[in-house]
């Protein structure tokens, strides 16, 4: 099936009024790949009752149930088919805004790909039962069976003989037509819960939480136990400093605190507890919240070039345009940004904070409530669904504590009341881009056209901007702020290039460790500084390879090696996670001569266990962090300095906020600088500048060291001396040579199916129809480096699209192409993937 359909011209999208009155007919959208919106019959349902955004209960295809939304109204009987009725109505408000549907029809047709998609991906699914979801009960759900109405109890106790039943399965055993707004309800009422597979790695990072049992408040009854403490001197000081903690304030108070506070033992606190004087209780790191309301903290004042900085933004605000704030890492971007935040909630108007990486809010979240306090929500996909429907409502009613959401791209997704600011850190991060599935949207630029439609501002940050952002703002479509100074003057880490050819060569290597990099880390660890290593490849080698015949173990599905991942003795294939143990002879010739190639950060940990015995280290990619908190957990200890050496991947890269890093090592660049891709040298500039950036970021200033065996190249030139300008003047140049963008736009389309012949065959076809159009612009078909993941084989066509030739005409041409092709009937069952602005 292709994902985008067939023909747009046979799409009646979004062309239906949206007055209800006198309709007898409905037009919905449907959370599918579906090119055009159904047209059910109203019967007797009253029109007045629906908005564009309700949802609905309709029929689909044979006998199957579906949620859909309201997005226009009608008189006339649809002539292609028999309308079916709408079952039942299940939103007394629409779900959806009216603005939230224009949104979605711009990312359908601006990306190609349909609403339906989009919708499905905007919607947390919990609001979008349909005949295959599958529910269960809610562990430790108790209802009372008064509370009960027949059909629940009859459906409840068909839970409790099978705990899993899909939506149809239960439509089956009551009324099928009321069966979605029953398990809206009881899902509402928190009885059920979807059957998600997030909710197995799903280990919420809790903290110990101490109260003084409610039984002891009364003055009395805390008098008498005060007396009667006289023979535990230790307990009753650790009382009088709950007393103190507790004092002016209502915030929570942790368990730990409390203990340090006092000087006692846990023992001691123990001891109370199991007295039955305090209570322990437990919350989630990142809801924690000041019940008191306000805001704790003033925000630090600002210094002059920031002044400046948030002076420029403001009249780029004036001039209604999105403003992007160039500034170097640790220069406090984000406290300017905060001074936008607190006018804007100040002015009553909700505020949306982009991070590239969900686990960027951990840090964030923290620092925001100091200053906005339980004014700021994060939105995480990690959360479950029950957490994620609620702030939906929250930020719908335009609710105090929805007033800031902070989250990574789906964010963009929640129906904000007045949405008044958009910041989206880190702008330059391609994490904002979706890759797969549709909608393959750049949340960036989704962002500036949402802002658009809600009358909002936008600024866009990054100590590293994208090209493409750069180039806007030179040339006027975006005002421009600039930072160059880190905050409180403290210098830009020095760099130092190793090389790795000459270190080799006199013979200074250890392991994976130049005699230079050795140094400084013993420098570092000295003097009492922690130490960041990238290395941008987990496991412990990307390779492993026969010494006697050259055999080097591949994926059974995908066509790429397999990486050693020693601490579980395991081959893994990181592209579809398929993974067997590591026999110690060889597969092919059976000699006991394997070897590895390359290296990981489980290698780099590894070595670092034998070069500095004493350190305490930790590892984080993608390995060491897939919990919930995983990550987390892996920041604060390092915050904390219960880690020394801190190994890991670009997650390291993502706008963390250290105090103490004397020194970053880079274990080598050369893999960024050879990756095949027109983007290889931006992203290496800025992931090597992002990575550094962590360094010295508060009084001494840090060193960074970048082992390599290409020192003289342009880009590490570059990064060395910091020279952003340079390196974009030399981008563009090359990019205008080569036509890529900024200087034009591309769309990448994918052609994917499990047999090698077809997909040439299917690509090679399309291809030539589109040359006939765009002639030269049109490059391809080309297999990807990695050519086949999970038995599907790739190929790609890339279409410049040169500015003047309006985007619109062109996506219709491909959609017409497609349409040909799909005709012909061998190439039917091939996907085709629209990737518009292909990053
Ligand atoms: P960036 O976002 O540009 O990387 P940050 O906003 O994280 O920089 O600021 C770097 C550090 O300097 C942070 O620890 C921040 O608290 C501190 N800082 C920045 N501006 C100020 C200020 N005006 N007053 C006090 N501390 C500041
Ligand atoms: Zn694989």
């Amino acid at each position: 099936m292709n994902e985008a359909g067939t023909g747009a011209d046979a799409s009646p999208r979004g062309s239906s009024p949206k007055d209800s009155s006198g309709a007898r007919y409905v037009e919905v959208l449907l959370p599918m790949p579906l090119e055009r919106n159904f047209t059910y019959a109203l019967g007797d349902i009253p029109p007045g009752t629906l908005r564009p955004g309700t949802r609905v209960a309709v029929p689909f295809g044979k006998s199957k149930l579906y949620t859909g939304l309201v997005v226009g109204f009608g008189h006339r009987a649809p002539e292609a088919y028999e309308a079916k009725e709408v079952y039942r109505v299940l939103d007394e408000e629409p779900l959806v805004t009216e603005l939230q549907l224009r949104h979605w029809q711009w990312i359908a047709d601006y990306y190609m790909c349909t609403a339906g998609e989009v919708f499905r991906t905007a919607v947390p699914s919990v609001f979008l039962l349909q005949s295959e979801t599958r529910v269960m009960l809610r562990e430790g759900a108790d209802p009372d069976e008064k509370d009960l109405d027949d059909t629940e109890f009859l459906i409840l106790e068909a839970l409790q003989h099978q705990p899993v039943l899909s939506v149809g399965e239960i439509g089956d055993i009551v009324d099928r037509k009321s069966v979605l707004p029953i398990l809206h309800r009881m899902i509402g009422r928190d009885l059920l819960v979807l059957q998600e597979k997030l909710q197995q790695g799903y280990k919420p990072l809790r903290a110990r939480f101490i109260r003084l049992h409610p039984d002891y408040e009364d003055q009395a009854a805390l008098g008498e136990l005060m007396d009667s403490m006289g023979r535990a001197p230790k307990q009753s000081e650790l009382l009088l400093h709950l007393f103190q903690l507790r004092r002016g304030t209502d915030k929570p108070i942790r368990s730990k605190v409390l203990q340090e506070q006092s000087g006692t033992s846990r023992a001691v606190l123990k001891a109370l507890i199991d007295k039955g004087v305090l209570e322990e209780y437990f919350l989630e790191e990142d809801r924690i919240v000041s019940p008191g309301g306000g805001a704790q903290h003033q925000p630090p004042e600002l210094n002059a070039l920031q002044e400046e900085a948030l002076g420029a933004i403001r009249s780029g605000f004036e001039s209604d345009r999105p403003v992007l704030l160039h500034g170097v890492t640790s220069s406090g971007k984000t406290e300017v940004y905060l001074r936008l935040i607190l006018d804007m909630v100040a002015a009553g108007r909700q505020v949306l904070y982009l991070v590239p990486e969900i686990a960027i809010t951990e840090q964030l979240v923290r620092r925001l409530q100091r200053v906005l306090g339980h004014r700021v929500a994060v939105f995480h996909s990690r959360h479950s669904m029950q957490e994620r429907a609620e702030l939906w409502y929250h930020v719908r009613a335009g609710e105090e504590k929805a007033s800031v959401i902070l989250g990574a791209r789906s964010a963009l997704f929640l129906p904000f009341a007045d949405l008044g600011l958009i910041v989206v850190d880190e702008e330059h991060e391609n994490t904002y881009k979706q890759f797969d599935p549709a909608p393959r949207y750049h949340a960036r630029d989704a962002a500036i056209v949402l802002a658009g439609l809600s009358g909002a501002r936008v600024v866009l940050g990054s100590a590293t901007p994208s090209i493409e952002s750069y180039h806007n703002a030179r040339s006027g479509k975006y005002a421009y702020a600039r930072l160059d100074r880190r905050f409180g003057d403290v210098l830009l880490p020095e760099m130092e290039l190793v090389d790795l050819a000459e270190q080799f060569r006199k013979k200074k290597m250890q392991g994976h460790f130049s005699e230079r990099l050795r140094e400084e880390v013993e420098g570092a660890l000295g003097q009492g500084g922690q130490v960041i290593l990238f290395q941008n490849r987990r496991g412990f080698a990307p390779i492993v390879e026969c010494a006697s015949c050259g055999h080097a173990p591949q994926c059974r599905n995908c066509d790429v090696s397999l990486t050693f991942h020693r601490h579980r003795k395991e081959l893994r294939c990181h592209y579809c996670g398929f993974h067997r143990l590591l026999e110690n002879t060889c597969e092919a010739c059976g000699n006991p001569t394997l070897d590895t190639k390359g290296f990981g950060t489980e290698q780099v940990e590894a070595e670092l266990a034998e070069l500095f015995p004493k350190a305490r280290t930790a590892r984080m990619d993608l390995d060491t962090t897939r919990g919930k908190h995983a990550y987390g957990r892996i920041i604060q200890a390092f915050e904390a300095r219960e880690t020394d050496i801190l190994v890991g991947t670009q997650m390291l890269t993502k706008g963390l906020d250290f105090r103490n890093v004397a020194l970053v090592g880079i274990m080598n660049a050369d893999s960024l600088l050879n990756f095949p891709h027109f983007r290889a040298h931006e992203r290496c500039f800025q992931l090597l500048t992002q990575v550094a950036g962590r360094a010295g970021r508060t009084r001494e200033r840090g060193r960074v060291l970048i082992q390599t065996y290409n020192p003289n190249h342009q880009i590490l030139q570059q990064v060395a001396s910091g020279a952003y300008d340079a390196m974009y003047a030399e981008q563009v140049y090359e990019r205008e040579q080569f036509g890529y963008p900024p200087a034009l736009r591309i769309i990448r389309i994918t052609f994917r199916h499990r047999e090698y012949n077809r997909v040439g065959e299917g690509a090679a076809w399309f291809a030539r129809s589109m040359r006939m159009h765009f002639g030269k612009d049109v490059l391809g078909p080309e297999f990807p480096p990695v050519a086949r993941i999970r038995n599907q084989y790739h190929k790609n066509i890339l279409l410049k699209i040169r500015p003047g030739s309006g985007l619109a005409q062109t996506k219709n041409s491909i959609k017409r192409i497609e349409s040909s092709f799909n005709a012909i009937s061998q190439f039917r069952s091939i996907r085709v993937i629209y990737n518009v602005d292909y990053i």
